[in-house]
């Protein structure tokens, strides 16, 4: 009999380590738990679709290394499965001379992440490549692609079943006990012991980790990104993907313009603070989840450091001309009449006690438990390859 492993959440990443566990260790046995009804069903179906190429992240970190490689193991999946993957490509544009500075080091990180095929371009190049688009000077990476990451987990979902693995949805785990070797999983009120268990679940991923090792930070601030549509006709002002250039403050990358695989132009997301984890509507508001905030003394210390941006962002989020005067630096002919009201997402953000919002992934171990405690953008990206490095973890401890 070989091992039994576990996983909690399938949301992309779950079901990424699961599909890697299943495929090294084909002797053994692979559960995953889902609370929901459908795999995918909270960040992984509710991102932007961006299959990012490293432009970013610290060189050195495991999101620039874990990047380059999924955005290559990700390419190839898809292909295999018949899964939509369109490099059409994005331009980082800096319309103010005060960006140039932060565009040079850009620039120089994502030289030394390799990001292939990326140019610095001027202003001519920028409307040879975005006839709509304005800008002082950009970075063009053309590898920079588009997806469907609900499709590529329910695709996923399925050939683990295929391959004989247990993919339980409905079947929220409520507690997790440790037992020698191994833990106990408890769903649906019975327990289910397993030798190695990953625990991959987004934005719960604070709380479930905890049941394992009593180990209450990084908590989870979730924060809620909203999306406008672009009206049919005017869809075709942007042929790939404008961004303009981060804030190094924030893991957030700004409101920018995305083509979708299904044909559609988004802007956004904002970055607001939810007060319901899982809450995608503007009012929703969980007590439990307010109360938890609250409590702790790392959001106190992040609201004291941001509570001006957030001021602005909540701004943009009730009123469409403030969301789209920003917008409209990049594209100006994209205006407030010509969006409406798209969907959102809410990202789950580590925040450290100090109230420092944790930048790279965070895998922990502990007695043959994997938590993977921040796996924010690009996790769907790198999930390939989040997966190949939690495989080596798990089997090597
Ligand atoms: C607005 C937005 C835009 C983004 N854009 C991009 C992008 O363009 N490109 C990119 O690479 N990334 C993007 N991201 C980030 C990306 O979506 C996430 O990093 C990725 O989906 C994380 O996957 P996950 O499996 O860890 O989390 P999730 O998809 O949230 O999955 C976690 C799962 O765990 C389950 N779960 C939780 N608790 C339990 C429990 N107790 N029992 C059972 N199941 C449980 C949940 O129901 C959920 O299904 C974006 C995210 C957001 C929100």
């Amino acid at each position: 009999m070989g091992e039994t492993f576990g996983v909690v959440g399938a949301g992309i990443v779950g079901l990424t380590v699961a599909r890697e566990l299943a495929r090294r260790r084909p002797d053994g046995t692979v559960v995953v738990w889902e609370k929901e009804p459908r795999v995918g069903a909270h960040q992984t179906s509710h991102s932007s679709g961006v299959v990012h190429a490293g432009i970013y992240y610290r060189p050195g970190s495991l999101k620039a290394e874990l990047c380059t490689r999924g955005r290559r193991l990700l390419e190839e999946y898809c292909a295999e499965h018949g899964l939509p993957f369109e490099a059409c490509g994005k331009l980082v544009v800096a319309v103010d001379p005060d960006e140039i500075g932060r565009l040079d080091a850009l620039e120089r990180t994502a030289r030394q992440n390799g990001v292939p095929g990326l140019r610095r371009v001027g202003p001519g190049e920028v409307r040879e490549l975005e006839p709509h688009a304005a800008g002082l000077a950009a970075l063009h990476s053309p590898a920079t692609a588009i997806t469907d990451y609900a499709a590529v987990a329910e695709t996923m979902a399925s050939e683990l079943r295929d391959g004989g693995a247990d993919v339980r949805t409905s079947a929220a785990v409520t507690t997790i006990r440790r037992v020698p070797g191994g833990a106990l999983v408890v769903s649906r009120g019975e327990a289910h012991r397993v030798d190695r268990l990953v625990v991959c679940a987004g934005l719960q991923a604070d709380r479930v980790s905890r049941w394992v090792d009593g180990e209450a930070e990084p908590r989870i601030v979730p924060f809620r990104g909203e999306y406008l549509t672009v009206r049919p006709e005017k869809r075709s002002l942007v042929r790939g993907m404008v961004y303009p250039v981060p804030d190094p403050r924030y893991p957030f990358l700004g409101v920018h313009f995305t083509r979708r695989a299904s044909g559609e132009l988004e802007v956004g997301p904002n970055a607001v603070l939810a007060l319901r984890r899982e809450g995608y509507g503007r009012y929703d508001v969980t007590a439990a989840d307010v109360r938890e905030l609250v409590a702790s003394p790392g959001f106190w210390r992040m609201a004291r450091r941001h509570w001006r941006t957030g001021v602005k962002e909540v701004s943009g989020s009730f009123s469409t001309r403030a969301f789209m005067r920003t917008a409209q630096r990049y594209v100006p002919e994209i205006g407030a009449a010509d969006v409406v009201r798209g969907g959102a997402g809410v990202r789950a953000q580590a925040v450290e006690r100090d109230g420092g919002l944790l930048d790279d992934f965070r895998i922990t171990e502990s007695d043959g438990v994997t938590c993977i405690r921040n796996a924010p953008s690009p996790a769907a990206t790198s999930s390939l390859a989040i997966a190949e490095h939690v495989a080596d973890r798990v089997l090597a401890s």
